[in-house]
């Protein structure tokens, strides 16, 4: 086994590749010689950042919330760059607030993208991995999807959702050789976490062993392994990437 990671031949999807730890995971894939899609709702800026990531490289507009457009958009890159090796579930977002005043849609919309649309895009991808028997799955969940928190039981139940639909699917194709795992990173600096008011960021980091915030390349890293042959043997595992958070 080469201890060098080649992903040459192979071809990945990235959700929520146009920026933070999407956009990290997309270049290191790239870097490792893949031909990457990246996708998020902004087909402009989707496809003004697969241009900068190189020459062969698409972007897609895609709301994964929306399965109807998953189907079609996952036909659509496997046209032009072959069937899908590497799903990267990635697109997530947060909508925070105490359960007392959390409004419905605050639950529907933080569930519908984080959970639902991993489940359309897995969907999606795994018939052509089942015909090609091989695939590798990649969700990113959080540390919160582990810990749960307060203020975000709607984020922490899709994530903690996450999980458990990666640990099924990966006992569902493994026969197959579909591997299917989490990376659950900490505190890392994206527009996720900037918005966070000064004292949230300092309780977030006085909670890190490692004491500071983590970078999406650092997540990238964790994700890359879990695609490569480095990783043949990883099925429905949760690889935490956060200094030390949940020790
Ligand atoms: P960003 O907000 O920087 O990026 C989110 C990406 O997802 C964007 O490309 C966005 O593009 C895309 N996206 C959002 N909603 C949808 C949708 N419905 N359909 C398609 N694309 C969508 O976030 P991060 O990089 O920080 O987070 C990436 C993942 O990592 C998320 O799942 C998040 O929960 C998780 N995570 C992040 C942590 C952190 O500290 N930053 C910690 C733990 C987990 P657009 O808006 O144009 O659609």
């Amino acid at each position: 086994m080469s201890l060098t990671i080649d992903l040459t031949g192979r071809t990945a999807l990235v959700t929520g590749g146009t920026r933070g730890i999407g956009l990290a995971v997309a270049r290191q894939l790239v870097e490792a010689g893949a031909r990457v899609a990246v996708m998020s709702r902004n087909a402009e800026q989707a496809r003004a950042v697969a241009a900068e990531l190189g020459a062969g490289m698409i972007g897609v507009g895609c709301d994964v919330t929306d399965g109807q457009q998953v189907e079609t958009v996952v036909a659509e890159v496997t046209d032009q760059l072959g069937g899908i090796d590497i799903l990267v579930n990635n697109a997530g977002f947060t909508r925070d607030n105490i359960l007392l005043r959390m409004a419905q849609e605050d639950w529907d919309d933080v569930l519908a993208t984080n959970l639902t649309g991993t489940f359309h895009m897995t969907k999606a991808v795994i018939k052509g991995m089942m015909k090609r028997r091989s695939g590798r799955i990649i969700n990113v969940t959080s540390v919160i999807g582990i810990t749960g928190n307060k203020g975000q039981a709607n984020y922490a139940a899709s994530k903690a959702g996450l999980i458990g639909f990666t640990k099924s699917v990966a006992r569902e194709y493994a026969s197959r050789n579909i591997l299917a795992n989490c990376v659950a990173p900490g505190f890392i600096d994206t527009a996720l976490t900037t918005g966070l008011p000064p004292e949230a960021q300092k309780a977030l980091l006085d909670g890190v062993p490692l004491g500071r915030v983590g970078q999406p390349e650092e997540v990238a890293g964790a994700v890359v392994f879990l695609a490569s042959d480095l990783a043949a043997y990883v099925t429905g595992q949760v690889l935490v990437v956060d200094g030390g958070m949940v020790i």
